[in-house]
């Protein structure tokens, strides 16, 4: 589909024709419409049929009238999970007792775990590449050296590029999200050094779909950090990596309409799953701001 996955500018997406999108959506419903139910393989939908940056279509089933209650329960459940994690923060914080903290943290890993198995079932039948080739050997990504770890202390965290401005936003809607911006946009030049935000393990790195190469990242908290539209990836499945380690060049690769960095904080490798990232960041005493 011709539908944009980010601008890297506002004034860039108001030139976008809202008209054209609507007119590729109604013949992709009416294609959908014409085939049985349960019909359509997995691989029948172009990777770029799914606008990525927001819940895949396909993760509903593709488009049908199934998508808008999936995405509503996803919301719902990533909801859950942040106030049960922040139920038990608040317990530690009180050094409550330690029965109460561990059945709060029961509650939070089953949430967890109930979205991590809905939206890897939603990801398979959409043939997201996270879920079929996590180490995106198939796409043949263009993998860089594999980059070193830098000295660098144990527990910090850092922004994921150095200079930048921020442009789209977390929830920002737009004529090219199927729903809304599920992640932060950091503008920068094509080829500018993207660095892990904290310490962590290379869950996956993958190519070719909408979100065009990128690299997920599991840290200690639980949490992943997505890094996309990269132009060369310079890490592997199961590396280790620290804050600040260069994990690849930023680029434009899969749905976008100039170079930037679309990072994401999510609970599970899935999409359905992210947090608002500034204040996942803010948390770990990392500040983003428009470098001059
Ligand atoms: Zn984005």
């Amino acid at each position: 589909m011709g539908r944009e996955h980010h601008a890297r500018h506002p004034r860039t997406r108001a030139r976008l024709s809202a008209a054209a999108g609507s007119a590729l959506l109604a013949l992709l419903l009416l294609a959908l419409a014409a085939v049985p139910a349960g019909a359509v393989p997995a691989g029948a939908v172009p990777a770029g049929a799914v606008p990525a940056g927001a819940v895949p279509a396909g993760a509903a089933g593709h488009v049908s009238p199934r998508s808008g209650g999936f995405h509503d329960d996803a919301a719902r459940a990533v909801r859950a999970y942040e106030q049960a994690r922040e139920r038990v923060d608040r317990l530690r914080e009180a050094e409550a007792l330690p029965t109460r903290i561990h059945d709060a943290d029961r509650r939070r890993k089953t949430l967890r775990s109930g979205l991590w198995d809905r939206l890897r079932a939603g990801a398979r039948e959409a043939g997201d590449p996270v879920a079929v080739d996590p180490s995106g050997r198939q796409g043949h990504c263009p993998f860089g050296e594999h980059s070193r770890r830098p000295e660098s202390r144990a527990h910090s965290w850092t922004a994921p590029a150095h200079r930048y401005w921020l442009s789209a936003g977390y929830a920002a809607r737009g004529s090219h999200w199927a729903h809304r911006h599920t992640g932060q946009d950091f503008a920068v030049d094509h080829g500018t050094p993207v660095y892990a935000v904290g310490s962590g393990v290379v869950r996956i790195t993958t190519c070719g779909d909408g979100f065009g190469n990128q690299v997920l990242v599991r840290h200690r908290d639980g949490y992943f950090t997505q890094y996309a539209h990269l132009s060369r990836i310079d890490v592997r499945r199961g590396q280790r990596v620290s804050a600040g380690q260069r994990i690849g060049l930023s680029g434009a690769s899969g749905n976008v309409t100039g170079p930037h960095l679309h990072f994401e904080v999510r609970i599970t490798p899935y999409a359905g799953s992210a947090v608002p990232p500034l204040p996942w960041l803010r948390r770990k005493e990392v500040r983003v701001s428009d470098t001059p």
